[in-house]
């Protein structure tokens, strides 16, 4: 029995799962593991990504947030869980600017994960409380600038795309202001709602129902084009902010090791899900757009992934700011 057992294990070990584990795939409940607090921007879009691709996997996919230190807690996470597809990850920019942000991180990025596809791009927008005095993006930097020790701005934590964007935003003004970190911006957003922080920069898909109920200002989006679900905001580049661009990607992946035929499975429900008019209206109108077929790749994600870590690695390097 003993040798039976040893026999099994060394068969794992040399073989892989076995095919039938796979062909299984999936006979229970999937997780998707989101970086950040629910409510926010990551956890909308997974929630949604989770919903459709349940479908198509004929199991139920639910949301689990792991929140903290930017995301790398999730993704610490992550990279320890067993590699049987069960346990998805989904992370958006900030999983390649982590290392070069945090000085030791408990993975390595490159290593230990085996992506899935691209999932989306999602506009940023600068917004303020409601009653904040300034109108527009000029009066905001004047009256920022003026008051720079009085003002502060929400993020959700070192690593965070409001953490990158609010920097961007910072650098450019030549201004710094004190920033309060929260562990999403879906916390954040409650407090820019109650007034307890002044302003921040998020994706649009926590900031357009805001911004249409008229519940908090907005100065522009932070892509090169307009956002088709927010017509009428000018850009930050049309309001007088020249080369200020960010875009948030978004990705999938599950533990290395993962079997192919289950990753296969993953990248199948990942195009069927983008694919459904119904999710890309969805996504439409929250400011995101979807991953097209070739994107939906593990191949076109970790091209993506290793040059989005080379392109923020001298950005980060220079601007100085780390974690330990
Ligand atoms: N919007 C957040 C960020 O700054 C994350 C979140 O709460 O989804 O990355």
């Amino acid at each position: 029995m003993f040798a039976r057992i040893v026999g099994v294990l060394v068969c794992f070990v040399l073989f892989g799962m076995p095919q039938a584990f796979a062909d299984e795939y999936p006979s229970k409940v999937i997780t998707i593991i989101v970086p950040f607090s629910a409510g926010g921007p990551t956890d909308t879009s997974a929630r949604l990504l989770a919903q459709y691709m349940g479908e198509t996997l004929k199991t139920q996919v639910i949301v689990e947030n792991v929140a903290g230190a930017g995301g790398t807690i999730a993704a610490a996470r992550v990279a320890g869980s067993p590699p049987d597809g069960y346990t998805v990850f989904f992370h958006h920019i900030g999983f390649s600017t982590a290392p070069s942000l945090y000085r030791k991180l408990p993975y390595d990025t490159l290593r230990d994960f085996e992506p899935i596809g691209m999932v989306g791009d999602v506009a940023m927008t600068l917004v303020a409380r409601k009653d904040f005095p300034a109108k527009d993006l000029k009066e905001l930097i004047e009256y920022a600038k003026a008051n720079k020790e009085k003002i502060n701005l929400a993020n959700a934590g070192l690593g965070a795309a409001s953490h990158l964007c609010g920097m961007l935003f910072m650098t450019v003004i030549q201004t710094e202001f004190t920033t309060i970190p929260y562990k999403g911006t879906g916390p954040a957003m409650n407090d820019l709602l109650g007034g307890q922080v002044d302003f921040m920069c998020d994706q649009t898909s926590n900031t357009i129902s805001q911004i249409k109920a008229g519940k908090i200002k907005v100065y522009g989006v932070t892509t090169r084009d307009r956002v088709s679900a927010l017509p009428d905001v000018p850009t930050l580049q049309e309001a007088g902010l020249p080369n200020f661009e960010v875009s948030v990607w978004q990705g999938l992946y599950v533990p290395k090791g993962t079997p192919k035929p289950i990753i296969d499975k993953l990248v199948h429900a990942l195009q069927t899900s983008l694919a459904n008019p119904t999710l890309k209206q969805r996504f439409d109108d929250l400011g995101t757009v979807p991953a097209g077929k070739e994107a939906a790749t593990p191949e076109a994600l970790r091209k993506h992934l290793k040059a989005e870590i080379d392109k923020w690695a001298p950005i980060i390097k220079k601007a100085g700011v780390y974690a330990d």
